[in-house]
């Protein structure tokens, strides 16, 4: 069996590391906001180049913290791509700020550049860009329209860790929002996140945020939260963030595979000049996608649907969003994701390829 991904095994290699670093937490004493998370942001922060990091305690949190940095008022619109993770919606929807949908491009699947202008009102006050599966957006046009309207940019991050357009690390462009849910590319052995940015007052706002609005004890002076990356995770993800540029070496290796040797009649990610994609997912699109999964499983081949329903189609959005999608939901309806693990070998890839390309149904 080719398993989809194995949480287990693509620790297993930081197994040593993990226990003594957790030891010297254990025996510190000193378990939330302390040395480790400190370490681990400065290191992060020298990893993607961004002045700050600050630690949070998930994805959602991240985008939920950015948002409400920048002091938005209620009703005020947000752009977002349609085709993405619930999360980057609730984020906006959880400020009581506005989600306003953008389609992707049906090539990269990241928002449309093309398509954002003709949803700016005047109230429009954010573009919340996805870099979706690990592919970076099409930042060039992004930032001008940006700057034309006088608009934030917040990045979603979370499947997108060291990702590149033209040389720049994703999460530099405008803030970034990072996820450390186990699965992803960075992940810890639970929950955690982080905000980036190039910006003080940001930096202070979101360190005070995480923690109940204060920056000394016992004096608040915002409405925060509760949202810190605990010294545990950070010793993991510290561990982890040595080995990141391998994890992405090695995604990349075994996308080569897929991208060399795949069918035509299964349609691939597209690779642009310029694009550094971290393969978070590798996913393909096939029109009869659940007849093809079916097949890959019953072959002894798990793989996943990065996301079977569209935003637009959940139930939690049905009095929220009412507009259709088409891009995305033919996306939502031909998308098939692949094994592409750090703990998965060549010849696990070289055995899919071989399987799917013998389907002939
Ligand atoms: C995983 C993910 C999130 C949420 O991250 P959590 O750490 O699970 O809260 C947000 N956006 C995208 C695109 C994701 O893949």
């Amino acid at each position: 069996m080719i398993e989809y991904e194995n949480l287990k095994k693509l620790n297993q290699p930081f197994f040593e590391e993990y226990k003594s670093r957790f030891d010297d937490v254990l025996e510190s004493g000193w378990y939330i906001l302390g040395k480790d998370v400190e370490k681990f942001e400065e290191n992060f922060s020298k990893f993607n180049s961004s002045k700050y990091t600050i630690g949070v305690a998930s994805g959602l949190d991240a985008l939920v913290l950015s948002l409400k940095a920048f002091n938005f008022e209620k009703n005020d619109e947000v752009i977002v791509p349609s085709n993405t993770y619930i999360a980057t919606i609730l984020s906006i929807i959880h400020n009581g700020l506005k989600p306003v949908l953008v389609e992707p491009n049906i090539q990269t699947y990241n928002i449309d550049p093309k398509k954002i202008v003709e949803k700016i009102t005047n109230k429009t006050k954010a573009i919340m860009v996805v870099h979706l599966y690990g592919q970076p957006c099409d930042m060039k046009p992004i930032l001008e329209i940006a700057n034309k309207y006088n608009l934030k940019i917040i990045e979603d991050c979370a499947q997108a860790h060291g990702a590149e357009y033209f040389g720049q690390k994703v999460g530099t462009f405008g803030i970034g929002a990072f996820s450390f849910y186990p699965t992803k590319n960075l992940g810890a052995l639970g929950d955690g996140g982080a905000v980036t940015t190039n910006d003080d007052i940001i930096k202070d706002t979101i360190m005070k945020l995480r923690n109940y609005g204060s920056s000394e004890k016992y004096h608040n002076e915002l409405v925060g939260y509760n949202s810190r990356l605990d010294e545990m995770q950070a010793c993991f993800l510290d561990v982890k963030l040595k080995y990141l540029d391998d994890i992405t070496n090695h995604k990349r290796n075994l996308a080569k595979i897929y991208m060399e040797n795949l069918d035509d009649r299964f349609v691939k990610p597209i690779e642009k000049e310029g694009y550094k994609n971290v393969y978070h997912i590798f996913a393909i699109r096939y029109e009869r996608r659940d007849k093809l999964k079916e097949y890959l499983l019953q072959n002894n081949i798990k793989t996943e649907i990065h996301y079977p329903v569209a935003p637009h189609k959940q139930e939690a959005m049905k009095n929220i969003i009412t507009d259709n999608f088409p891009i995305s939901q033919e996306i939502h309806e031909t998308i098939l994701s692949l094994p592409i693990s750090y703990y998965h070998t060549e010849n696990d890839i070289k055995r899919v390829v071989e399987v799917i390309n013998n389907y002939d149904r």
